[in-house]
């Protein structure tokens, strides 16, 4: 009888994992959606307490916005959602409870549900590719974006003390993976944020500078379409000069691997150059 008074004042929780698009749209939607529930929680879970605005990380990368232009407080976003910051460990869908840890000290928490929705995202997918995982820069989060900044600085700097033609070369090698949104839009922003830097380095020239774009389609951007794509590449082209590469177009994968590995991809960013993954996702 206690049981049964208990369960009938209990609310009802609902669950989100992930503060992305995903998560903070579906929080949005059920907050509107539910705003007369008094017998309804919402709980957000995510690693970070900001919603990231993916589509314009290239310009943090680039140093064309700052930080604050595209990341906005889940606090401030989801008035009346409990957010709880903290990394999600383990779904244990039987029990319908998520194990999160939380803090500096790593918190171990059990949070229990009645309705999940799970808006993880994904994970870059590097396809095997030799060398990648290790030395390239993923380009996914804020944290990669400001890296890639400090390494791109890192490598003008070094190149503009560099008597070593070849090293230099090298140096000045940036090699872009992937031809979808991401990739285009990170190699465009790379391109003229270094060309724009150059003259303020007196011992580097546009000549010593080669910017690739590697993709394994027939063309890039393939969510627009093959005649838009290879539009874009002649865009691209030109604004690279001569530095614009498209390999193994249309290769069965092994094969695809196989030339990437023995490719000047590999073979710049083993000698030095900086080489950026922004490949298609996979679930993480
Ligand atoms: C550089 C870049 C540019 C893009 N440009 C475009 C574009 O122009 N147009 C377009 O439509 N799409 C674009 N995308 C794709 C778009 O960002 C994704 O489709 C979208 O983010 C997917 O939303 P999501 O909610 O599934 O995942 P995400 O937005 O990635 O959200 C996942 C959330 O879950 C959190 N999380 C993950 N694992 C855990 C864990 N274990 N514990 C706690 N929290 C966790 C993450 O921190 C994140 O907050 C771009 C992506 C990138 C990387």
């Amino acid at each position: 009888m206690i049981v049964q008074v208990k369960r009938r004042l209990r609310k009802k929780r609902i669950v989100i994992l992930g503060g992305g698009f995903g998560g903070v749209y579906a929080a949005i939607h059920l907050e509107k959606l539910l705003a007369r529930q008094s017998a309804v929680e919402i709980s957000l879970v995510s690693r970070d307490n900001f919603f990231l605005f993916t589509p314009m990380l290239h310009e943090i990368a680039a140093s064309d916005l700052e930080i604050t232009n595209i990341v906005n407080p889940l606090r401030k976003l989801l008035r009346k959602v409990e957010v709880l910051v903290g990394e999600v460990n383990e779904i244990d869908l039987p029990n319908k409870r998520v194990l999160i840890s939380r803090g500096y000290r790593n918190h171990s928490q059990e949070i229990d549900y009645d309705h999940l929705v799970i808006a993880l995202g994904s994970i870059t997918n590097f396809y095997d590719i030799l060398g990648l995982i290790d030395l390239a820069v993923p380009m996914k989060s804020l944290r990669d974006a400001i890296q890639l900044r400090a390494q791109i600085l890192r490598h003008l700097e070094e190149a503009n003390f560099e008597c070593n033609p070849a090293e230099r070369q090298s140096l000045l090698t940036f090699v872009v993976a992937g031809g979808g949104f991401a990739g285009v839009e990170t190699v465009a922003a790379l391109n003229d944020f270094v060309r724009e830097a150059l003259p303020f380095y007196p011992a580097l020239g546009e000549d010593m500078l080669r910017v690739m774009l590697v993709h394994s389609g027939r063309a890039i951007l393939p969510e627009l379409g093959e005649s838009l794509g290879r539009y874009s590449e002649k865009v691209l082209e030109k604004r690279f000069h001569h530095c614009f590469a498209s390999v193994c177009k249309g290769a069965r994968p092994i094969t695809r691997k196989r030339i990437l590995a023995s490719s000047r991809l590999a073979q710049r960013v083993g000698r030095g150059g900086l080489c950026v993954c922004a490949g298609h996702q996979k679930s993480g």
